[in-house]
């Protein structure tokens, strides 16, 4: 076992795996202040007389699983080539995932992008002819993969409990942080390390570090990993893939993404047909609020003012659309399919009397770009599903047809009926059949 400083530069050649046992910073109660990686703005700088706690590291095979579940490890998952900055407890489950390490998908059909300039935007990511609804646009590995805040940063214990300032000891939070990250950084081949700093940085000027400024700009969120016993906006991860954090935000996106463990990557899917030479996109945010509420959470993205489409930039488009992205974000509960809305009709009441409301939903949707929401999924499968208990088998699979895609951009194993026979099978259809 080797001892080191980890800042020398011997000492970052030599080591593969450094262990830290660090208890995360919700679980430590002197450690009052946390930084999530939304949060804009502290001053710059170090506050005067400042130390920071040296590092000691050891080396551990990366094979290792047996670690203290709250030390931070800085390790190279073998297999995959992304550089980790993970808990004990996470980086176990990585390797307890079933079926770890698969490889990526191929994308549907072959390659089908570019990276190429996008305006205002810097770089963005662009078809290079028709992506179909439900293909995979891309299935990448992460460069860094990290906490998705300040966790795994080693700040000094004692610090909470000295003189400095709340606003101080963000500083101090924000320096050790980007220490702990350049580290991780400082592990990447060159030419990944290239490709990260090309990236952009929308964090320049609030205390961000040059490294932390670009995870908080770029990173995107690696659901189902988490840190032991934390909610919420705690224990969260967070990746940098080389071509996917390119991708741009729009407030109707063409592109759906989903975190895999099992690979270790980042797949996109295309929510609707992407013609040639288009911006293929994907939300920061929810789409459905307001443009007022849009743009706060657009901010931390360095999007000061969102252009993505006429609705954005047109101020008439924009409050129809804010009307409808209300109305449509409230009355999801309306829209769960019921076997109750199908009941016989009364005399002078159309058999499909339930269905008008979903109908203009799903065509109010389609005219914004709303595929990729639960919404416009959960309007289009109850009108299939009533048409089937009408057993009007053409506008059934009219509706159905709308979801094939969709349902491969989420893979949802089981899809929706596709052919007469399989409506005719179908329980709801099988259900209407006794209804007079
Ligand atoms: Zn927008």
């Amino acid at each position: 076992m080797k001892r080191g400083f980890l800042n020398s530069s011997k000492a970052k050649q030599l080591i593969d795996n450094a262990v830290f046992t660090q208890q995360h910073p919700s679980k430590n109660r002197s450690h009052k202040v946390h930084l999530d990686f939304r949060d804009v703005a502290t001053e710059p700088g170090l506050p005067d007389g400042y130390e920071s706690p040296k590092l000691f590291s050891r080396e551990v095979a990366s094979s290792t699983l047996e670690y203290d579940p709250n030390a931070y490890i800085y390790t190279c998952v073998p297999a995959v080539n992304t550089e980790c900055l993970v808990s004990g407890h996470v980086k176990r489950m990585i390797y307890d995932t079933s079926a770890f390490p698969v490889l990526p998908l191929p994308p549907t059909r072959g390659k089908a992008y570019r990276i190429g300039e996008a305006g205002a935007k810097g770089l963005g990511m662009f078809s290079t002819r028709l992506i179909r609804a439900g293909d995979l646009i891309i299935d990448e590995r992460p460069m860094t993969f990290s906490p998705a805040n300040n966790a795994g940063s080693f700040v000094n214990p004692k610090i909470p409990n000295s003189h400095y300032t709340l606003a101080q000891h963000k500083q101090v939070i924000q320096h050790e942080t980007e220490k702990s990250r350049k580290l991780l950084f400082d592990r990447l081949p060159l030419e990944y390390q290239k490709a990260f700093m090309e990236l952009a940085n929308s964090h320049e000027h609030d205390g961000s570090g040059s490294i932390v400024g670009r995870i908080r700009t770029n990173g995107i969120e690696c659901v189902g990993l988490r840190d032991k016993d934390t909610t919420g906006d705690l224990g969260r991860y967070t990746c940098v893939c080389k071509d996917i954090s390119r991708i741009n935000h729009s407030c109707c996106p063409n592109a759906n993404y989903c975190w895999h463990t099992e690979s270790f990557s980042v797949r996109v899917y295309a929510v609707r047909d992407i013609p040639a030479n288009t911006e293929i996109t994907i939300a920061y945010c929810e789409i459905l609020r307001t443009a007022s509420e849009r743009a706060k959470y657009l901010l931390p993205y360095g999007i000061t003012s969102c252009a993505c489409s006429a609705t954005c930039i047109d101020p008439a488009l924009s409050k129809i659309s804010d009307e409808r992205r209300v109305r449509f974000n409230e009355g999801s509960l309306s829209l769960v399919p019921s076997i109750d809305s199908f009941t016989a009709p009364k005399p002078g009441e159309a058999e499909d009397r339930g269905s008008h409301t979903a109908v203009k939903w799903v065509q109010e949707m389609e005219e914004e770009g709303f595929q990729v929401t639960s919404e416009y999924r959960g309007a289009a499968y109850m009108l299939a599903n009533m048409y089937a208990y009408l057993q009007d088998v053409e506008k059934a699979l009219f509706y159905a047809k709308k979801l094939e895609g969709i349902h491969k951009a989420f893979e949802e194993k089981t899809p929706l009926f596709l052919t007469e026979e399989a409506v005719k099978s179908s329980l709801f259809y099988q259900l209407g059949k006794g209804r007079r």
